[in-house]
């Protein structure tokens, strides 16, 4: 009686709808972002100095006294500045009366991206002088009093050409890059879409939050990870890949169902879709199978989708592995367009073709063709994309910017061959994927045969998310890791001996956020959608981190490093 009352009033308090507000006025992009996603307006001038923001002032605030913080974008002939913050520019007249020497001489004398407050009236444009692009364009601000907060020294780039900018500068100086008007998009947009998340699988789907360690341990097979060194001499924490092991652990223990905004660790080279840190939305579900967790994910994505775009339709269609390579040459393929792979075999086989023979009776007429031993799909694949951007550099509109299609890849093969030595095996997803319920014989016959449990989330050509229905069975786990997998089982003890005290069937996927947000906001990379992203080679160009330490600092850890050019010179001598 207890437990479920208990249960109900958490619940209860945490779903109690918050207060509305209200705010008349819409107009920057964030703005209709926010109305859009929430439904509800929240208050931007709670608890701070400004009255309102520069961006929410229309002709229904004529007559009114505000006062508004922000950052000079520019200005003209000292007669009036614009004024910039999150949510928009206003137009402010700079007084040229006597009486108000000291505000002209602040205002005409700050530069560019200082950041300034002012108190005015909200007064109509003059007729003919208001700016149609402007969302504040039918107004302007008489200032009576201002206050430079702060100077601005002359600037590394200018704001709004930040684009133009090499990205090793925008990184360099990120604090300034986030002002510009993309970033403060992306990033706004991103934080709306996880509150929506939150709200979907905790409010309306009873999951729960819950954060894993990021010291642990080295994980067998996957991706490398990064080392942490402890005061213990010769042992190391590892940064996880995923929070996948403690995912588990967590449903052995009944909580059921889980989520994170999970930070995950992966010591691989920066490419345009990946950075050595990168956060996923982690979840698992004990008894749950393939289309549960199916299910769960489109609805997630169709509850969290911005507005402004174009709705996300749901189901989404399925393929198989073997499908998607025959008919895309890839696992992850972009669906938005055709032009996939026709096996033509059989025509080769039973007719004559007859421009092979036109081309063969031409003077020095040949057919040549290249045989890919064991290859074509893969290649085919690359082709069909290079094509797609030959054709579209030409002018051939093939991926429609505007489309998101999704599309689930499913039935992996469960091991593939080890790319350094093909005769052993790796685990397609990892080891803890569970394989498909028709294939567990061929675990101890065929095992390269094996398909598994394992699903993919693909949108537009990127793999957005995967996730497997897990192995809950000890023994099992055990054959696979040792037998198959040839891997240390004493690293897993704690989840195997976990799975052998009545762990129940779970299941769980992992969506890549960062790469979501960069395809939701049609960003070049994901870089664009990350605060304080790393550089194409892992460093924070701002701080510069990576960096070096003095030798006794890392005594405790009882290591020393020894630099390349160190050896060389040893050597030398
Ligand atoms: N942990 C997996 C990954 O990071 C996802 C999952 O299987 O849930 O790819």
């Amino acid at each position: 009686m207890y437990f479920p009352s208990w249960l109900s009033q958490l619940y209860r308090g945490l779903s109690r709808p918050i207060r509305r507000t209200t705010q008349p006025i819409w107009g920057s992009l964030y703005r209709s972002l926010l109305q859009s996603s929430q439904r509800r307006i929240p208050e931007f001038s709670s608890f701070v100095v400004r009255t309102n923001t520069c961006g929410e002032l229309r002709s229904s605030h004529l007559g009114q006294e505000v006062t508004l913080c922000g950052w000079i974008q520019y200005r003209r002939q000292n007669t009036f500045l614009v004024l910039r913050d999150f949510d928009g520019l206003v137009q402010v007249i700079i007084p040229q009366d006597e009486s108000a020497a000291s505000v002209k001489k602040i205002l005409c004398e700050a530069p560019v991206e200082s950041v300034v407050q002012v108190s005015g009236t909200v007064i109509s444009r003059p007729a003919g002088q208001e700016n149609p692009k402007m969302p504040t364009g039918e107004i302007e601000i008489k200032v009576k009093t201002a206050e430079l907060l702060n100077a601005c020294k002359k600037l590394p780039f200018e704001i709004k050409n930040f684009v133009k900018k090499t990205e090793a500068l925008r990184l360099q100086y990120r604090y300034l890059d986030l002002r510009s008007f993309q970033m403060q998009y992306n990033l706004r947009l991103r934080s709306q879409m996880v509150m929506k998340m939150r709200e979907y699988l905790c409010n309306l789907h009873g999951f729960v939050d819950i954060e894993t360690p990021t010291l642990f341990k080295r994980t067998p097979g996957g991706a490398k990870e990064f080392l942490v060194p402890s005061r213990e001499p010769g042992k190391f924490y590892s940064l996880p890949q995923s929070p996948q092991q403690f995912k588990q652990l967590l449903m052995v223990g009944g909580l059921d169902r889980y989520f994170q905004v999970a930070r995950c660790y992966r010591d691989e080279g920066s490419r345009p879709d990946r950075q050595p840190e990168f956060t996923q939305i982690d979840i698992e579900m004990s008894f749950v199978d393939q289309t549960g967790i199916q299910s769960l994910i489109e609805g997630l994505l169709q509850y969290s989708w911005p507005n402004d775009k174009d709705p996300v339709v749901v189901p989404f269609p399925t393929m198989t592995f073997a499908e998607v390579l025959a008919t895309y040459g890839t696992d992850k393929p972009d669906t938005r367009f055709g032009m996939k792979i026709i096996d033509i075999s059989d025509v080769f086989r039973n007719t004559e073709i007859g421009f092979l023979q036109d081309a063969l009776s031409k003077p020095h007429g040949t057919v040549k063709a290249i045989c890919i031993p064991e290859g074509a799909c893969s290649l085919l694949g690359k082709l069909r994309l290079e094509c797609a951007d030959l054709l579209e550099t030409r002018g051939v509109v093939l991926r429609d910017p505007t489309l998101f299609s999704f599309l689930w890849v499913v039935d992996f093969p469960l091991f593939l061959p080890k790319e350094e030595n093909p005769r052993e095996l790796e685990s397609a997803h990892h080891p803890f994927t569970a394989p498909h319920p028709s294939d567990i014989h061929l675990l101890y016959t065929e095992p390269k045969k094996a398909r598994s449990q394992h699903y993919d989330l693909v949108l537009n050509g990127n793999e957005i998310g995967g996730g497997s229905i897990r192995i809950h069975n000890a023994e099992l786990q055990r054959y696979i890791l040792a037998t198959l997998l040839k891997e240390d089982v004493k690293m897993l003890s704690h989840l195997l001996q976990a799975l052998d005290y009545g762990a129940p069937p779970h299941g769980g996927i992992a969506l890549g956020l960062d790469r979501l947000i960069c395809l939701v906001t049609g960003s070049p990379s994901i870089r664009d959608v990350i605060a304080f992203p790393k550089s194409f080679r892992g460093h924070d160009l701002m701080s510069n981190t990576p960096d070096s330490v003095p030798p006794e600092e890392l005594k405790p850890y009882h290591i020393r490093v020894s630099k390349p050019t160190d050896s060389k010179a040893e050597r030398a001598h």
